[in-house]
């Protein structure tokens, strides 16, 4: 080996080095806000321990290298809030992180944080989250595919909020009888009473995705951005259900992990699946309970299996964990328009996609 060369390999390590440095603080950051965000503000004595390692990790990278950074917590919060690349220069140099990921979106956890967050097993998140993993396991148990696509479908996916005698009208249908122990209005199901679930006086539901939006800044929005977004570029704004004070004992409202969860990731399922039965194919929502999204049946007997990710950023690593479906012609990972990816391989295929889909 040349100097040269041996100079080349040491550049490259370290270079890779501190990219490793870089997304570890930012997965401490991102788990710290998450955590602290989950933590009832009565309880918040102190910030998480994943916070502070990630900021002290960033002051320690910063003396070193002598780029600028945020150095109170307030100006980390504030900065936070902005592009992550504007004010972390060593960001730059990771391509799979959106230009415009933010850690804090409308003063919550953005979902750039949530996704990049570490999973820590004390998130109330992942704890209300749990009832989908359950039923998924109790549908296998019993062979209940029809009820599984109902539940998810119908209910958490199309109706995150309703009045309580709707949902008891819903659940004494035949296929959804079959799981009633979930709709319980108790802290294993999945729907709860709306004024357990926030405070407030005044309800109002998205116009897209019908939950509960939260005020911010002396606004009713959405409380998943991505989302909001969607409404205003759709100019959905004046479509806001408001639930009139008098009725509100009898409305219930999945909890905020199902909506994340569940409710969101289902409207590009759902929105997919209408799309392709207007282009004439057959579609089975969740097929073998949720192996995957979508079954796609073409009329010249293509089957395509079709999983929808509802990321804000794309990694190969992530990727690599999305498996080639069994007997289908392929498999697809789809991404929603509305999520801008930097994803290379995406804004090509943009150029070829009218010419591949003539003729569908
Ligand atoms: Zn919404």
């Amino acid at each position: 080996m040349t100097l040269e060369n041996r100079q080349i390999t040491t550049y490259v390590s370290c270079m890779s080095a501190s990219t490793k440095d870089v997304t570890a603080t930012l997965h401490y950051l991102s788990t710290g806000l998450v955590e602290w965000e989950d933590t009832p503000p009565d309880e918040r004595v102190q910030i998480p321990q994943s916070l502070r390692l990630g900021l002290s990790r960033m002051y320690a990278a910063a003396v070193l290298s002598g780029k600028p950074i945020p150095t109170t917590l307030p100006e980390f919060f504030k900065s936070a809030a902005s592009p992550i690349k504007s004010w972390w220069e060593p960001v730059k140099a990771l391509s799979t992180i959106p230009d415009t990921a933010t850690l804090i979106e409308d003063g919550l956890a953005s979902d750039f944080a949530r996704e990049w967050a570490l999973s820590g097993k004390d998130s109330i998140h992942q704890i209300q989250e749990l009832p989908l993993a359950k039923l998924k396991e109790f549908c296998e148990r019993h062979q209940l595919d029809d009820s599984y696509r109902k539940a998810r479908g119908e209910l958490i996916v199309a109706q995150p909020v309703l009045k309580i005698a709707q949902l008891r009208k819903n659940i004494d249908t035949k296929e959804l009888a079959k799981v009633r122990d979930f709709f319980k209005l108790d802290d294993e199901g999945f729907y709860k009473p709306v004024i357990d679930l926030f405070g407030g006086i005044e309800y109002r539901l998205c116009p897209r995705c019908k939950y509960i939006q939260r005020l911010w800044e002396g606004e009713y929005i959405c409380r998943k951005k991505s989302c909001e977004l969607i409404v205003r570029q759709k100019r959905l704004k004046n479509h806001i259900q408001i639930i009139p004070a008098a009725e509100i004992n009898e409305w219930v409202g999945v909890t905020p992990g199902v909506h994340r969860y569940g409710t969101i990731p289902g409207i590009w399922e759902l929105e997919l699946r209408d799309k392709l039965l207007e282009l004439g194919a057959k579609v089975t929502l969740y097929p073998q309970i949720d192996r995957y999204d979508l079954l796609v049946e073409f009329p010249n007997s293509q089957r395509w299996a079709i999983d929808v990710k509802d990321w804000s950023y794309v990694t190969k690593e992530r990727l690599s964990k999305v498996s080639c479906q069994p007997g289908v012609n392929a498999t697809f990972v789809v991404f929603p328009d509305a999520n801008d990816l930097n994803i290379p391989a995406i804004r090509k295929r943009k150029e070829f996609q009218p010419q591949a889909l003539k003729g569908l």
